[in-house]
């Protein structure tokens, strides 16, 4: 992008830039950054410094890492101080090639109004569960009140956490991006599909949740597809479910749908065309080729599939816009428990919901 500094700061120009700067990038303008979303140290009930978390990332080539204490007051060690450290740590380490991010699990319970974990990453406070009438309604609306670019994921969840995904409005919908498929080694998909039918918007990734640095050597990622490494582009690209998991450290994975890519809301097209790009740079592995693409709709099941063998792929098919939400599963040679990799959906919004169904899919509550 070139700098706009030497224009005239008039209306209508600075306008027009602003309109050019937010248009979609291409599919070929995006990379992908590999890392992780959800760490505890010892300022919660976790081991080690923010600064061992980071350096130890750093060093094992992650692009970024984020760190994510219990915002609990039962931890002697979280604390304002401790949080604005953490923040200071996270600036420090943070330079061209690696991104650190602060954030906090909102770590519910036994309170009122449901129960379940989630992140909130990039926020300038933080907000206790076990508070004075904190609950999970609470947490969704303190997100919306957030002035940095911020972004939030539901952690290790179930079918039926988070008062079986409740709560749910067309505000909330935006401040819940995320959603852990896999949380420390273990998949948790039943949950996500549960989520996409309650009309949560959520993106799989990928979280490590180390209460120590441990987990760093494992191979699990969130794939984040951003235009450039900067702290502010990872926001946006994760409140933008620009992200997928990856149980391959290095797989990357695209998928878009009549030209806008995963994350997307398509408004009531009439034809769908899909394109899936994966490759994985490790062409001296063969099991890391591309051994399987399937595109899949309601519930997971498959409307499109396709075998491959090699480390590079390119498919592009159609299909009828029948469901709310597509997205891709990626399978490679080495792996024959299930996919490696799950890409963020494209949800298909219609026209005019039907009211006397109940129409569209956001449950008031
Ligand atoms: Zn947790
Ligand atoms: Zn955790």
């Amino acid at each position: 992008m070139k700098s706009t500094s030497h224009l005239p700061r008039l209306g209508a120009f600075a306008a027009l830039i602003a309109l050019l700067s937010c248009a979609p990038a291409l599919a070929e303008d995006y990379n992908c950054y590999f890392g992780n979303t959800h760490a505890h140290t010892t300022y919660s009930d976790g081991k080690q410094m923010p600064s061992d978390h980071y350096s130890m990332a750093k060093a094992a080539g992650y692009d970024f890492y984020a760190i994510t204490n219990h915002a609990l007051a039962k931890y002697k060690g979280f604390t304002q101080e401790s949080y604005e450290a953490t923040k200071k740590e996270a600036d420090k380490f943070t330079d061209a090639a690696f991104v650190a991010i602060c954030g906090f699990e909102f770590s519910e319970n036994d309170g009122p109004g449901g129960t379940g974990h989630l992140c909130a990453l990039n926020t300038t406070g933080y907000l206790d569960a076990t508070g004075n009438e904190v609950n999970l309604p609470v947490f969704y609306d303190w997100l919306t009140k957030q002035k940095t670019t911020v972004a939030a994921s539901f952690n290790h969840p179930g079918v039926n956490t988070y008062d079986s995904y409740g709560y749910l409005t067309a505000s909330r919908r935006e401040e819940v991006q995320m959603y852990e498929v896999i949380n420390s080694g273990k998949p948790h998909y039943e949950g996500f599909i549960a989520a996409l039918e309650k009309g949560w918007r959520v993106a799989p990734i990928a979280a490590e949740d180390g209460h120590g640095t441990g987990r760093i050597k494992d191979t699990y990622r969130t794939g984040v597809l951003a235009t450039s490494l900067t702290r502010e582009n990872l926001m946006q690209a994760m409140r933008a479910r620009r992200v997928y998991c990856t149980w391959d450290k290095n797989l990357r994975l695209q998928f878009i749908a009549n030209g806008r890519i995963m994350g997307s809301v398509l408004a009531s097209p009439t034809s769908l065309e899909f394109t899936v790009i994966v490759s994985d740079p490790d062409t001296s592995d063969a099991g890391d080729a591309i051994a399987k693409i399937e595109i899949v709709g309601k519930k997971g099941a498959a409307v499109a599939s396709k075998e491959f063998a090699s480390h590079e792929v390119k498919w592009t098919t159609t299909c009828e816009p029948k469901d709310d939400y597509y997205f891709v599963k990626v399978y490679t040679a080495d792996k024959t428990d299930g996919p490696t990799a799950y890409s963020a959906p494209i949800w298909i919004e219609k026209a005019q919901p039907d009211s006397s169904t109940g129409g569209n899919d956001v449950q008031k509550n």
